[in-house]
């Protein structure tokens, strides 16, 4: 069987550089070789608190921005979750074999709220924030995907996902879903500006990311104020996480030359950042304007990106309709009307 890809985006806020290094690039580059399945996942940002109007325009420019990013209607289909009902159908057959332990081992969830780990009970966090991590299985079982290309911060719920299809063949005595397997290639981890021992995060907040349809001017000011260390640091020492993540940001923009002549400065002992900043801020302005202009064409005729979305979504139905109508009789659900 043809091997299928599955992934997906919150729209939680704007794509940021380290969706677009970690994740959407290595999407478009998929697109030639596999068959490939996009989803900007809507029902995901609900698991915390969130404003509908942000949520439907977080929606829409995501959209935008995958397609401005190459993802293509001809190659690829491209989904808004919500639009395919069969997720969250599937969502609840499988939430009735999940056990509640896997769940509660998820490190998200563990970081996030539980008492047994010492967090905080009291603030809200949502029966959705816990069982996401089912939904995210349906997403990618739904359409039999065997193949999901997700960074490392990713991979405990790639396991959970292989084992409910274990379990569900098991419980029925199938051989129905692929165990989905992690597609992993050299993708880089792009830390956040103002917090560099942790990941950049939509959800963080604006001053930890860049997104990657930013103004040239508020590109420049945040990687001017990057985190990096005062330079001071005695020969042999090693390079502090916010310098290691700028390199990091130089060499995903494809300027490997500048990146190692700058390293070998650094090796010598120039440990002053303004020279690397700059580099690194010429190089995201540079990539950025280039997108940004696709975008600028895309967005002309919004209706039309408006009708395609939904077409694909159609489309996308009819593969996760014609699984899930297995799925119905296996588990001893009735034949549904078509
Ligand atoms: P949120 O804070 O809302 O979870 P996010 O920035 O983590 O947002 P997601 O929508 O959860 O983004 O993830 C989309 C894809 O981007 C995933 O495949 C994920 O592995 C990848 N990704 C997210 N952040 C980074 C990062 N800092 N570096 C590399 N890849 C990343
Ligand atoms: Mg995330």
């Amino acid at each position: 069987m043809a091997s299928r890809v599955f992934s997906g985006i919150q729209p939680t806020a704007e794509m940021h550089i380290g969706n677009y290094f970690g994740a959407v690039r290595n999407w478009v580059a998929l697109q030639d070789t596999h068959e490939c399945i996009y989803a900007v996942v809507d029902l995901h940002a609900m698991t915390k608190p969130y404003d509908p109007a942000n949520l439907r325009a977080n929606t829409e420019r995501m959209v935008f921005d995958l397609l401005a990013c190459g993802i293509d209607p001809e190659k690829a289909i491209l989904l808004i979750q919500s639009l395919v009902p069969e997720h969250t159908e599937l969502c609840w057959i499988l939430d009735c074999l999940c056990p509640f332990g896997d769940l509660r081992r998820q490190t998200q969830f563990k970081d996030k709220f539980d008492p047994l780990e010492g967090q905080d009970a009291t603030q809200f966090v949502s029966a959705g924030f816990f069982t996401y991590p089912v939904l995210q299985a349906a997403d990618i079982l739904v359409y039999c995907a065997d193949s999901v290309p997700v960074g490392k911060d990713q991979e405990q719920h790639l396991e959970l996902s292989r084992d409910l299809a274990r379990r569900f063949n098991g419980q029925f005595g199938v051989d129905f879903f692929p165990e989905p397997a992690v597609l992993f290639t050299e993708t880089p981890k792009i830390m956040s500006l103002v917090d560099p021992g942790k990941k950049m995060s939509k959800s963080a907040g604006e001053r930890h990311y860049i997104q990657l349809f930013e103004e040239e001017q508020s590109i420049r000011s945040k990687i001017k104020s990057a985190v990096t260390d005062s330079g001071d640091l005695p020969p042999g020492a090693e390079m502090s996480p916010g310098v290691v993540n700028l390199f990091e940001i130089l060499k995903a923009c494809g300027k490997t030359e500048e990146a190692a002549a700058l390293l070998k400065e650094y090796n010598t002992g120039k440990r002053q950042y303004r020279e690397l900043k700059e580099v690194v801020a010429n190089a995201l302005v540079e990539l950025t304007s280039g997108l940004r202009a696709r975008r600028d064409e895309i967005t002309k005729d919004v209706p039309a990106v408006n009708a395609k979305i939904r077409e694909m979504s159609e489309r996308a139905r009819e593969i996760a309709g014609a699984n899930l109508k297995e799925v119905r009789s296996l588990v001893g659900l009735p034949e549904r009307a078509s």
